[in-house]
């Protein structure tokens, strides 16, 4: 099997959509709360900001819960490699937008053809 059937792909782009809102909703977040910082003390509020982030890191986690591998059930990750300071590391993480499973190789972004 090297695809995924029609219901699965729908699951799937669903999830997606979800985990990348999460992620938006996160970088939103974080960007608005660093430019903030720039021009306000944000100290008085510093309790908000520190529960917000809780918040956030929880619909990140709870978006990233659905999204994975409707073939495997693998969450998609991207290898990634970066070498610094005469060292090369090499780490994974969830992957954005996958092009196919990094669990069973299944494409992920198939467009049903007509
Ligand atoms: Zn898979």
């Amino acid at each position: 099997m090297t695809q995924l059937t029609l219901d699965q792909q729908r699951r799937f782009q669903k999830a997606h959509r979800r985990f990348v809102i999460g992620v938006l909703i996160a970088l939103m977040y974080c960007g608005g709360v660093g430019l903030a910082a720039q021009f306000v003390s944000l100290e008085p509020v510093g309790l908000l900001v520190t529960l917000g982030i809780f918040v956030v890191t929880g619909i990140v986690l709870w978006c990233m819960f659905g999204y994975r591998c409707p073939a495997c059930g693998t969450t998609p990750r991207a290898r990634v490699w970066s070498v610094g300071g005469g060292e090369v590391t090499y780490s994974s993480m969830v992957a954005l937008f996958p092009r196919e499973c990094s669990g069973c190789g299944i494409q992920l972004d198939a467009r049903p053809r007509d």
